[in-house]
């Protein structure tokens, strides 16, 4: 049946990939950005779709739309942005949420938070099931991020008690793919597009510390069978590849898909970035029957010809 469906976020990378898997399946998608990290050529190829409509906005600020269900992926994602503007970032986790949490409240729609294994910190337990309630530094440089998202959790459940709201929560872990932004300064951008350029490979402190990553295709089926199950699966629920990897093997990986000549150059470890990372998804593979089907080396393989081309269109 069709929907009218709002995505925060949508013309961000798994913004817009969603936007992209929702029009396929034959949705009415309205696309909300602030355009802060999110950019239009994500969502160029949807505007001549009549199902598809774009609204710069800011989610800080109130908004009034009817709708049946709300993708809230809004917020910068990637370390160095969320940290340039902090209190911004803690905003939009919210400030924001609140506002798509009220939408959600009046109009009876589903909502489905883009929450994050970062609400696990530098986790003390390993891997992580959604019972961890992680190791976060509150005052910390992620702090805006963490426990922005953490007080969204919270948020989407007290919105539940209180006032019914029909929410939905996933915690999503590393995902890569197309629709990236070359410069978001995330590992996998970064070390594909050093690779393609020939430039020094950054590997932050000894490269010994563990990111599991999941192709974009996989997280999006995931999501959009989150938002499709009954009421009573709220989560949250971890969606991620549990295939663990060191930042070093991934660095290896990219430098013999690539065929570079680009050398690993080793840079200081940022604060408070944690050591490691991998989800159990028992419970996605029990309440969605999902779970990841793309590796490492596919997801790579079809990743690095979309990199290619953003490099070509820069030069
Ligand atoms: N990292 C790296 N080189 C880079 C960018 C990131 O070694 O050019 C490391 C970073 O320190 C972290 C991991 O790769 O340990 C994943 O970083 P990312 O920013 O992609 O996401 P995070 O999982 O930390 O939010």
């Amino acid at each position: 049946m069709k929907k009218r469906v709002l995505v925060t976020g949508g013309a961000g990378f798994l913004g817009s990939n969603l936007c992209k898997r929702l029009l396929e399946d034959g949705h009415y998608v309205i696309a909300v950005d602030n355009l802060y990290t999110g950019r239009i050529e994500n969502i160029q190829p949807f505007f001549s779709n009549p199902d598809f409509e774009f609204v710069q906005h800011d989610i800080t600020e109130p908004m009034d739309i009817k709708v049946e269900e709300i993708y809230n992926a809004a917020c910068p994602a990637s370390p160095p942005h969320y940290q340039k503007s902090p209190t911004f970032t803690t905003k939009t986790c919210v400030q924001g949420l609140i506002h798509m949490l009220d939408i959600a409240t009046k109009y009876h729609a589903k909502i489905l938070q883009f929450s994050t294994s970062e609400v696990y910190g530098d986790p003390q337990i390993h891997p992580q099931p959604e019972q961890y309630r992680g190791y976060v530094n509150p005052i910390g440089i992620r702090s805006c991020y963490d426990e922005g998202k953490r007080c969204g959790e919270a948020l989407c459940f007290d919105y539940a008690r209180e006032f019914h709201t029909r929410v939905k929560v996933i915690r999503i872990f590393n995902t890569y793919g197309p629709n990236m932004d070359p410069k978001d300064g995330r590992v996998v951008s970064n070390l594909i597009m050093q690779a393609l350029k020939g430039e020094d490979i950054t590997i932050y402190g000894d490269g010994s510390q563990t990111r599991s990553f999941c192709y974009v295709d996989d997280l999006i089926e995931g999501i959009v069978r989150m938002m499709d199950s009954k009421d009573e699966i709220m989560g949250p629920v971890n969606l991620g590849n549990p295939g663990e990897f060191t930042i070093l093997e991934l660095a290896q990986r990219i430098i013999e898909k690539t065929n570079t000549i680009s050398k690993i150059q080793y840079c200081p470890l940022p604060a408070d970035d944690p050591l490691q990372r991998k989800p159990v998804i028992e419970k996605a593979k029990e309440l969605l029957s999902w779970e990841p089907q793309v590796s490492l080396d596919q997801g790579l393989d079809a990743t690095i010809p979309y990199f290619k081309r953003q490099l070509a269109a820069m030069a």
